[in-house]
């Protein structure tokens, strides 16, 4: 008589719950001990969310797992487990809803800068040797009735026991699920499920409404103008306001910036903490509480700006407009064959060339020019500025940020932002040779910020309500060409320090065309800060 196999599909459950809780979730333990020792909360209190997390584990694998192709979602999740607790290990990410739609819009380019040996052993140690191992197993044959009974009774059982427990702890557990939502993020793959689930419900299964939004039917350019309107609007990435010394920060990383008359807003809100969120809230009329990417399918200020007559050209050497540019010229400038300046990296500054050309094209009515730059895109800091630009000392000059020191990361993320500073100081110089025939201005706005380390956050996308400011703060700019009469600089200077957000991107665009609209709202409007009154 053979022997039955010890191993059910529901013990199995109960396995996976335990390995992944005990092997995927350090950064989470991290987490959760250093604020344990500061809050000073009941050791054992804490120690229990470790059980409770296999119990909740157990209940919703379960679930996943009650048919005959168990093993493969084992497996996946596994897969998804070893690659979540890498990223929440070496770079303090989470892995939420925004920055799943952020990877699945990842070029492989931004892919291979995040690779490395590391990633590969966790790979090996928790999705391919378990898998095999599993795979291999001998496990009880059992009818489906029978297998969805058990684990019916397992999942149950497990929701049961965690429920037991929170009621044995109300006071510390309800707290700890209100307050600590940063530990919770971490939780892996419970994070990852959660988010996965979430695109299912928002993004996926609501129908995205069939017809685009229109907004702003009415808007027009005036009639009479004196000069027409050249401007150009920089699309900055992962700029931090805070390294900028327009701002007052002590290393000199605007060293041509600050020669130019220009205003450094410095306390502005970004609207997400991703590119995928950022760069379409910024150009909608939504504000970030409004503002969700699935959602997204209305027209933004270029739309509105095109129709009203506008000529507007997109360049992108970034990854793509993220839809923004969808219903107006585009350039990629990603490969040599646009962009002249590759080495092999192509830099922004690349992105004026043959603008003379688009100017002379379009004799007629304002010009919108839109860049958009891989600014200081990371973990390979060092690969965003030719050489010359590393002038703050030994950098860190690998994608495995925590093998550099602070102060390494730190120079080369420093040498990315004086890289924007001499490619904004350019396109200044390029819009200045335009100056008496037409009226030119320059908009720079960063998508979000970055985290170099602080707390052992590094990256960006960390969900906002628990972002830290250096994600959330970003860089904006303005400069005013010699023909805006009514510009008064210093009236801008002396409001450069109030609070603005994301929000005012899309009243300054249409502002700075002077378009004549009821979706147009002056008291967002930048420029309108320093229009003198008459
Ligand atoms: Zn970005």
């Amino acid at each position: 008589m053979t022997k039955t196999p010890f191993w059910t599909s529901a013990r199995l459950v109960i396995l996976f719950s335990i390995f992944v809780t005990a092997v995927g979730n350090t950064a989470m333990y991290e987490k959760l001990f250093a604020w344990q020792s500061e809050s000073g909360s009941e050791f054992f209190y804490v120690v229990t969310l470790i059980p409770f997390q296999v119990l909740l584990l157990t209940w919703i694998v379960s679930f996943l797992t009650f048919h005959g192709a168990y093993k493969y979602v084992l497996s996946l999740l596994l897969l998804v487990t070893a690659v979540s607790s890498y990223f929440s290990d070496a770079y303090g990410v989470v892995i939420d809803r925004g920055m799943l739609i952020n990877t699945m819009q990842t070029n492989t380019a931004e892919a291979r800068d995040l690779m490395s040996w590391q990633l590969l052993l966790y790979v090996v140690g928790i999705f391919i040797l378990p898998t095999i191992w599993l795979f291999r197993l001998e496990v009880r044959g059992q009818t489906f009735w029978k297998r969805v009974g058990s684990h019916f009774t397992t999942g149950v059982s497990a929701l049961v026991i965690a429920i037991l427990v929170v009621l044995s702890m109300s006071s510390f557990y309800a707290s700890f699920f209100r307050e600590q939502k940063a530990i919770r993020a971490y939780s892996s793959p419970m994070a990852t499920l959660y988010a996965g689930y979430q695109i299912l419900r928002k993004d996926i299964f609501t129908p995205a409404p069939k017809e685009l939004k229109r907004i702003g039917l009415d808007a027009k350019v005036p009639e009479v103008q004196d000069h027409r309107e050249l401007v150009i609007m920089v699309v900055g990435e992962t700029a931090r306001a805070d390294h900028f010394s327009l701002n007052g920060y002590a290393r000199k990383t605007n060293p041509l910036l600050e020669k130019q008359a220009v205003v450094s807003f410095t306390d502005v809100d970004s609207c997400g903490t991703s590119t995928a969120h950022s760069v379409p809230c910024m150009f909608s009329i939504k504000t970030r509480q409004q503002f969700s990417i699935s959602e997204a399918k209305q027209e933004n200020a270029l739309d509105v700006l095109n129709r009203a007559g506008v000529n507007v050209i997109w360049r992108d050497n970034n990854s793509s407009s993220k839809g923004v540019a969808d219903r107006v010229e585009y350039q990629d400038f990603r490969s040599s064959k646009a962009n002249p300046i590759c080495d092999p990296e192509c830099r922004d500054v690349g992105m004026l060339s043959g603008l003379d050309k688009y100017i002379a094209d379009h004799p007629t009515g304002d010009i919108l020019i839109v860049l958009h730059q891989m600014g200081s895109h990371g973990p390979t800091y060092y690969q965003r500025y030719p050489k010359e630009f590393a002038i703050f000392g030994e950098g860190c000059e690998t994608n495995q940020l925590d093998q550099c020191s602070s102060e390494q990361i730190t120079s080369s993320y420093d040498s990315t932002i004086l890289y924007t500073d001499y490619f904004l100081n350019e396109t200044i110089e390029f819009l200045k040779q335009y100056d008496q025939t037409f009226e030119t201005s320059m908009l720079y706005v960063s998508d979000h910020g970055e985290s170099l380390g602080e707390n052992g956050l590094y990256l960006h996308a960390m969900p906002y309500a628990i972002a830290p400011r250096s994600q959330t703060n970003v860089p904006v700019i303005l400069w005013m060409g010699a023909q805006h009469a009514d510009y008064d600089l210093q009236r801008v200077l002396r409001a450069k320090d109030n609070n603005f957000s994301h929000n005012n991107v899309f009243h300054t665009l249409l502002g700075l065309f002077e378009i004549e609209s009821e979706v147009y709202q002056p008291r967002l409007d930048l420029i309108n800060l320093g229009i003198k009154k008459h």
